[in-house]
């Protein structure tokens, strides 16, 4: 049912920042680094810390510790309420700062994010020195108080236990030779998956520890678990790298994105269109991929949904993915024109490439060379501002109906209205 990646191949880089919210006080107000600083949700004596920096951890305060404990504990303690915008504000940064280095693969809370290393990162040589690029760049470009453990492994699921073992500021690698070892002091509840239902029907079946775990079948798992993810959690546990082997992840490149404010009319729809197609486009070359059909789609406020199937020689040319969308525009514009008042907004767009291949098209008899080596010429063109757009933290290079535009935020998807816990993990 799924394919194996080889024992040492290193597929994921996982983050987690450490003592987030607590970091970005001491980040934002100097006077609090290297003093034990907690977090509050709200202005009160009678709260609890929401988070708590590495000073204070160290004595004895934590998450859920009450302001009261806290300050006879530490009379000294900071103790700060909670400022969302601003926690929001630095993880956009911050996924900006990532994103320099390597495609933020899923957001998967306030200060956790998935990446994907490319074919040419997946040593330890190769993927350490990339982790700590990325560490370095925070340090310069945001600041040197937002310290991240950063997990490498074969699975997401391991690398995000990996970036677990070491905090803070961790760089720990995980790969398929050093399993169960590496893991066997961990508690099952600590592991994203086991929930306190499962941890129930592990215990009911006689497994309290990781090595029981370890041990369990994947039919056992379906079962334990109810449902085919506990097989999925077998294999993510064992360095089978399922996001891969699975056809929507392994043979897509794409984003979706729903519209708000001046974007759900007809341009500004176009322009975040056009956005979501750069990007995925950048990401397909970031993988040295080529992609022969683009799937879009956009959805009205009135329900109608809208799809456009586009099958293509295999390219990396951004250019070729826009001019499908423009052929297909003209179709959206008479549903548009057709529907009135707020019927006539679009509430979402869509876009994936899709047919992925590594190797460029074989030469046709029917597509002449100079036809072929024109799009090799414009794809060669886009890999450089894709270099350019890396190597300077803005967008260096946009066209001009994109300037503006937060392109690189687009695709990256957060819950703004609430703070996500870091139980939220779903990868
Ligand atoms: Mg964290």
């Amino acid at each position: 049912m799924f394919a194996r990646t080889g024992p040492h191949e290193l597929r994921y880089l996982f983050i987690d920042f450490n003592a987030y919210f607590a970091s970005v006080e001491q980040h934002d107000e100097p006077a609090l680094r290297g003093r034990p600083v907690i977090v509050t949700p709200l202005k009160s004596e009678y709260s609890g810390a929401i988070a708590a920096s590495y000073e204070a951890k160290a004595l004895g305060i934590s998450r859920g510790t009450s302001v009261a404990e806290a300050r006879r504990l530490c009379p000294d303690i900071a103790v700060r309420p909670a400022r969302h915008d601003r926690y929001v504000a630095i993880h956009k940064e911050l996924m900006v700062e990532i994103e320099r280095h390597i495609p933020v693969e899923q957001v998967c809370s306030i200060d956790e994010c998935l990446c994907e290393l490319d074919r040419t990162e997946t040593t330890r040589l190769a993927a350490e020195a990339k982790a700590r690029d990325i560490k370095r760049g925070i340090a310069r470009n945001i600041g040197p108080m937002l310290k991240a453990s950063i997990g490498l492994s074969t699975s997401p699921l391991l690398a995000k236990l990996a970036s677990e073992l070491v905090k803070p500021d961790g760089l720990t690698l995980i790969d398929n030779s050093m399993l169960p070892d590496a893991l066997v002091d961990l508690p099952l509840r600590a592991i994203p998956g086991i929930g306190e239902g499962v941890e129930t029907r592990l215990a009911r079946a006689g497994v309290n520890d990781f090595t029981g775990l370890w041990k369990l079948q994947p039919k056992q798992a379906r079962a334990l678990w109810g449902s085919v993810e506990g097989e999925r959690f077998y294999y993510g546990l064992h360095g089978y790298d399922i996001r891969r082997e699975t056809p929507a992840a392994k043979r897509m490149i794409g984003h979706s994105r729903v519209l708000s404010g001046e974007y759900r009319r007809s341009d500004g729809a176009r322009i975040v269109a056009r956005a979501l197609i750069l990007k995925a486009a950048s990401r397909l070359r970031y993988y040295d991929l080529h992609a022969g059909a683009m799937h879009f789609t956009a959805k009205l406020a009135s329900g109608i949904a809208l799809g456009h199937e586009a099958v293509f020689r295999p390219t990396q040319n951004s250019w070729r993915f826009l001019r499908e969308l423009d052929a297909f525009w003209p179709q959206i514009m008479d549903v548009v024109r057709s529907s009135d008042g707020a019927n006539a907004e679009l509430k979402l767009v869509s876009c994936y490439l899709h047919d992925l291949r590594a190797e460029p098209p074989p030469l046709d008899l029917f597509v002449s060379r100079e036809e072929d080596a024109r799009d090799a010429r414009q794809a060669a063109l886009w890999c450089c501002i894709d270099d350019l757009n890396r190597r300077y933290r803005k967008q260096a290079v946009v066209l001009s109906s994109q300037y503006g535009l937060d392109l690189n935020y687009l695709g990256v998807k957060i819950a703004f209205s609430r703070v996500p816990e870091a139980a939220e993990f779903e990868c």
